[in-house]
């Protein structure tokens, strides 16, 4: 008898799991029926240990699209108008189911991507975390302020902005959709989302949950769809409508500013999450034991597909050497296997193109002078997508290696000499996202924090999140903020109502 989660248990699971999506069409949910593309149109998504085709999907176009928007449009007439007491209780009711399927939440995401389960059941439980804490603010989402002047008062309420589309990435999807979703039923917004070609599953089980649930406690259908399909199709579709007031992306730079052009004729709100080539700065006088485990961390888990990794490690001279060897001791020493191995720490990447792209890079370290000092090939010999856990050192900031946002396992390691060159090099790149600082020196600490480019800055630790405070970037890394009141703002409008105490105090106006 296998453990309950060694491989081969996981894969009977994740089979079982899957065993719906790989027979049929994956559907759409639309105003709460699971359905196919109008045009009767699929697309196919890979299996990333092997690159045998999984599943076959509903691709959807402008007209699904335009009937998911409509489903949402009048889903929010009722939905707004729903107190902020029950969309309490309706969220909190989607954290436990979501908690109560966790295991196939977590077994689907990671057949469909290559993400070790090792994290998987971990992202998968954080999802339901992200609805709680959701569920708790719902209730305060319409609150304002009491202005009050000589002849009025005036007050703010806070109202839901309308339908919104979120459109999400193939790292970590049920995460990410849930850190979208959540806030925006909070809020009283109705949803479409369009999740990422690579890896479509896991928004098909939340959809599922989000729908059963809104109308267990007599909500209507259409609060949540989900519409699958490519981005220049149903992702373009769903940024022109104009029932659509909003959009909430996480993704790509390039794919943020084609979304804002593609949104500027309906002039939508848009918030963006985009990509990150984040600096982990180390001085002499840092924990070193602490610091090499974060940037490890950092870098190497997930599979390095995470816009917050830590994928330039700039370290103090005096280090450096050191450093850089315990770091390609311990990064040869990472276990590549198969994502549903609970041994595993790094799975096959999500897709055949992105682990072409991942490999390129280590024939332009050599070619720009760089060491790869471990890795830089492809891994367990089979078909799939596995790729070494690599480490490029000795390398400048101005190489291709150090500016362009790999989204895989392979971080890139440049010495600096002092603090300001720490500061120069860690800002010399059109990303902004996040940064991180090791070092004892309290005042070098919030110095270096204040003089980072990045919205989120973490000294002597790795990231951990911390849901009431703001997330996201600056520069080419995002616009607006996420997490506690800050996504509120985004989908939500803030209208000011003023009333004279006394109409006959105020001078009349006339003409
Ligand atoms: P991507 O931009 O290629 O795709 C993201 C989504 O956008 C997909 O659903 C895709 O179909 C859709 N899309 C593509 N073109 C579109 C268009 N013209 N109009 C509308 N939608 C379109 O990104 P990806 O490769 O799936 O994800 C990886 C990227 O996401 C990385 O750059 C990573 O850094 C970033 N990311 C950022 C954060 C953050 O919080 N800042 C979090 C996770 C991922």
């Amino acid at each position: 008898m296998s453990e309950p989660n060694s491989l081969v248990a996981n894969q009977t699971r994740a089979s079982k799991y899957l065993e719906r999506f790989t027979q049929g069409v994956v559907p759409h949910v639309i105003n709460g029926e699971r359905v196919v593309s109008l045009a009767g149109r699929t697309f196919e998504t890979l299996d990333p240990t092997t690159n045998a085709r999984q599943c076959t999907v509903a691709a959807g176009d402008a007209a699904d699209v335009d009937k998911a928007a409509r489903a949402a449009a009048d889903a929010f007439r009722i939905w707004r108008d729903v107190s902020g007491q029950k969309r309490r209780a309706i969220l909190h009711a989607i954290a436990d189911a979501i908690e109560a399927r966790a295991d196939e939440i977590a077994l689907i995401e990671s057949s469909d991507t290559g993400q070790p389960i090792r994290y998987m059941a971990k992202a998968a439980l954080r999802g339901a975390e992200n609805f709680r804490f959701y569920a708790d603010r719902a209730p305060g989402a319409a609150d304002g302020q009491s202005l009050p002047d000589a002849d009025h008062i005036n007050y703010t309420m806070r109202q839901p902005i309308g339908p919104v589309g979120v459109i999400t990435p193939w790292n970590t999807p049920f995460m990410l959709s849930t850190w979208k979703i959540a806030p925006a039923l909070a809020a009283g917004c109705t949803v479409v989302h369009k999740p990422a070609e690579w890896s479509p599953l896991s928004a098909v089980v939340l959809t599922e949950i989000m729908d059963e649930v809104i109308r267990a406690h007599g909500g209507p259908p259409g609060v949540v769809n989900l519409v699958h399909g490519l981005g220049e199709s149903a992702g373009r579709a769903l940024t022109e409508h104009d029932a659509i007031k909003a959009v909430a992306f996480v993704g790509e730079t390039t794919t943020g500013s084609h979304i804002m052009r593609q949104g500027a004729a309906t002039l939508k709100r848009v918030h963006f999450e985009l990509g990150g080539k984040n600096p982990v700065i180390v001085f002499n006088d840092a924990d070193l034991d602490r610091a090499l485990d974060a940037v490890l961390f950092m870098i190497y888990s997930l599979n390095g597909e995470r816009c917050t990794s830590s994928s330039r490690a700039l370290v103090q001279q005096a280090i450096y050497q050191t450093f850089a060897a315990k770091a390609a001791e311990r990064v040869a020493a990472i276990k590549v296997g198969h994502p549903l191995d609970p041994a595993t720490e790094i799975g096959p990447l999500i897709h055949p193109r992105h682990a072409e792209k991942v490999l390129s890079y280590p024939a332009l370290a050599r070619a720009a002078g760089a060491t790869v000092a471990t890795g830089g090939g492809r891994a367990c010999d089979g078909a799939g997508n596995y790729v070494e856990p690599t480490l490029f050192t000795h390398a400048a900031n101005d190489m291709r290696i150090a500016q362009e946002e790999i989204f895989g396992p392979v971080l890139t390691m440049i010495p600096f000499s002092d603090e300001a060159e720490a500061v120069r090099i860690a800002n010399d790149v059109r990303y902004g996202l996040t940064g991180y600082i090791w070092t004892r020196d309290v005042g070098r600490a919030h110095r270096v924090a204040r003089d980072l480019e990045a919205g989120m800055v973490w000294v002597n630790s790795e990231n951990v999140r911390h849901l009431p405070t703001p997330f996201g970037g600056v520069k080419n890394s995002g616009i607006g903020r996420d997490g506690g009141d800050y996504s509120f703002d985004f989908y939500m409008e803030t209208k000011n109502i003023a009333i004279a105490y006394d109409s006959h105090k105020i001078p009349r106006v006339g003409l």
